[in-house]
């Protein structure tokens, strides 16, 4: 019988850190089964014992280590160990924790929401997605998976709404043009096609539905009714909460407050052992990297010096959304969203921007929160890693939401100082459109989740089945191979 051991720094408990306070689990002896195929082909179910007792590593020393920070001494070892906990994270490992009888490790530099997660607007929608695109299948699946969370909690007896802020309102893709028309249109013959349900609206039926809205008499809308949106904020709490479950059998950790500095790999096979924290080095069998827009960087420093060539395009694509509170003079019966947003989306690079190109696109967005605040987005920038917020940004959206809801016209960017808030994060964009979802090559047991851009929260549940799958060896429910990282990041 083949053991793991997941040794405590000093105390000789397991712990589990939540902000940076550790809670401790006495439970010293329990076993699993556990069913993988990460070294080969698939092992059947079988009985390890997991021992959470004692101190020092149960490793030898680490004997490749690449990256930027010292190797530490305190050790643990998981089956998989998880860089990121943003709603990409967290729901791998979820998803591992509820699919399979592995241990997982969670490890952040801050804490979840503190990237692109928490600044997300809870769109889940498929109105705004092109049917026959390389992401349409998983986004379809992932929003089809939403659905079913959200059954299963209202089965449990409570209610979606308060745990996910999850609210069945429809989508509506407004344009103002006739030539937007002609391409909500086309939209719902496509998203029909697809097996969807999906209306165009004259502006005088969006009026009735929607009676805030102005799209002038040569306007329309798409309007899918079966379309979703969530509280970022609620549905993280929830998961951490699932995941946190699993603590209490010794499945579970969380290291928040720990930036990742490098990678230990074997002498023997050069595959990869274990993360080097700030603080600890986990051990996993497989490590997945779900770093959001910071995961080109963080691989760079981690297949330092190793012959693996990597480049994982990803970078910041920043966007500001506004929270306007005690607005009452605006109510919203649906989600809105311009019909241009979906150029933005999908606007891709030419290879003479470079990095630092401004690129800025608004495109107007609106929604209501679960406390009933209006929110209104969006813009999206390439200017590197800064989160500041910019008063022309918050000019710019106020002025195009302004444009689709004449009631905004009254509100100045005084009258928004008083009562509003401005959320930022940063996008992980990928220049090809894609998020990237699969094995390093090269590294067998390293495994990439990032590049979500603007639709991390939608696919979450999706990328989060495709990974688990992946390492499990199972074949996947969606085609992985659009998203794999091979020839597109080496
Ligand atoms: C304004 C805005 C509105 C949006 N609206 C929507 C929407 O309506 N619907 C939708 O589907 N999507 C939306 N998105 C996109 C969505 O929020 C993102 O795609 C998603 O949050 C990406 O999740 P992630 O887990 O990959 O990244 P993140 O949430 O950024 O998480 C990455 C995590 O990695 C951690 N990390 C980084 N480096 C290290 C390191 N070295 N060591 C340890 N940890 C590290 C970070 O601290 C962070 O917590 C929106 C985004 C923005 C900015």
């Amino acid at each position: 019988m083949a053991s793991i051991a997941v040794n405590s720094p000093s105390s000789g408990s397991n712990y589990f850190m939540k902000d940076g306070v550790a809670s401790f689990n006495t439970n010293r002896l329990c076993s699993f089964s556990f069913e993988s195929s990460l070294f080969g082909s698939k092992i059947s179910t079988k009985q390890l014992t997991l021992s959470v007792n004692g101190t020092g590593t149960t490793r030898p020393k680490p004997t490749i280590y690449s990256g930027s920070g010292p190797v530490k001494a305190s050790s643990h070892s998981f089956d998989v160990v998880i860089v990121g906990a943003g709603i990409i994270g967290l729901t791998i490992a979820r998803q591992f924790l509820i699919g399979s009888d592995l241990s997982v490790a969670v490890v952040d530099k801050a804490v979840p929401c503190s990237g692109a997660t928490g600044a997300g607007q809870g769109y889940i929608w498929m109105v705004n997605k092109n049917p026959g695109s390389e992401t349409w299948e998983l986004t379809k699946r992932s929003h089809q998976l939403w659905k079913m969370l959200a059954e299963t909690i209202r089965d449990q007896g409570m209610d979606p709404f308060q745990v996910l802020g999850w609210k069945k309102t429809g989508s509506l893709l407004v344009g103002r043009t006739p030539g937007d028309s002609v391409v909500l249109r086309n939209r719902v013959r496509q998203l029909s096609e697809a097996g969807l349900r999906a209306e165009y609206l004259f502006s005088n039926e969006l009026l009735s539905k929607e009676p805030a809205v102005f799209v002038g008499s040569d306007g329309g809308a798409a309007f899918a009714p079966d379309d979703c949106q969530l509280d970022a904020w609620r549905t993280v709490s929830y998961i951490e909460k699932v995941n946190r479950n699993f603590a209490l059998e010794g499945r579970y950790a969380e290291f928040y407050h720990e930036p990742v500095t490098g990678l230990v790999r074997s002498t023997n096979t050069g595959e990869v052992e274990a993360v080097q924290t700030s603080n600890n080095t986990l051990y996993g069998k497989a490590i997945v990297v779900a770093a959001g827009c910071w995961s080109r960087s963080l691989m760079h420093d981690l297949v330092r010096g190793s012959n693996v060539k990597l480049d994982v395009l990803v970078k910041p694509r920043k966007g500001h959304l506004l929270v306007i509170e005690n607005f009452n003079s605006l109510q919203l019966n649906h989600g809105l969203m311009e019909v241009g947003y979906v150029d933005h989306q999908n606007a891709i690079l030419t290879s003479e921007q470079d990095d630092h190109s401004q690129t800025l696109a608004v495109s107007m967005t609106a929604t209501m929160d679960t406390m009933g605040n209006l929110i209104l987005g969006s813009s999206r920038q390439f200017v590197g890693f800064s989160t500041e917020v910019d008063d022309a940004i918050i000019l710019h959206i106020l002025k195009r939401a302004g444009d689709f809801f004449p009631k905004l016209k009254e509100l100045s960017l005084t009258d928004f100082s008083k009562n509003g808030k401005v959320r930022v994060g940063l996008r992980p964009y990928m220049p090809d459109g894609k998020p990237v979802i699969g094995r390093v090559p090269g590294l067998s047991n390293l495994f990439l989740a990032t590049g979500h851009e603007g639709q991390g929260l939608t696919t979450a549940l999706g990328t989060a089945e495709m990974v688990v799958d992946m390492v499990l060896g199972n074949p996947t429910h969606v085609d992985n191979s659009p998203f794999a990282a091979q020839g597109r990041c080496c």
